[in-house]
């Protein structure tokens, strides 16, 4: 159900204090701790799963409910431009914390911030 050695447990299960914007049964969402851009937030799932792979079903089916939900509070509080929903899988994707987020990256005109891949 959650491991001991991680932090995002700890801090989904409200063990830790966080900023948090949303919760529910299933998720926790709190302001990250180095925003890439002003607001940015990431969706914990209380339950552990280290990546999309181990993710169940379950959570699968809800976290982007919880995404749309917390993504659309955030335009318009933030009255920000664009918005990122993503999410990184293993090391070479760029993941630091082997416990499954989803970021929500406010996006402002003139942000300058680089989305590191790129179609095309
Ligand atoms: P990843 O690189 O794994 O996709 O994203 C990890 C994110 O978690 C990073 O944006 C990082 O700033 C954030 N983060 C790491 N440790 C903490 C923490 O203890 N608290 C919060 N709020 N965010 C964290």
């Amino acid at each position: 159900m959650s491991d001991s050695n991680c932090i995002f447990c700890k801090i989904a299960a409200g063990e830790i204090p966080s900023k948090t914007l949303y919760e529910d049964d299933s998720f926790r969402v709190i302001l990250d701790i180095s925003p890439a851009s002003k607001g940015h937030a990431i969706i914990l799932p209380k339950k552990h799963a280290a990546n999309v792979y181990e993710l169940s079903e379950e959570d699968a089916s809800k976290i982007f409910v919880v995404a749309k939900k917390v993504a659309t509070a955030m335009q318009k509080v933030l009255q920000c431009d664009g918005m990122n929903i993503l999410q990184n899988n293993g090391e070479v994707a760029g993941q630091s914390v082997f416990h499954l987020h989803v970021h929500l990256i406010p996006r402002y005109k003139d942000d300058k911030l680089t989305i590191k891949w790129t179609p095309g």
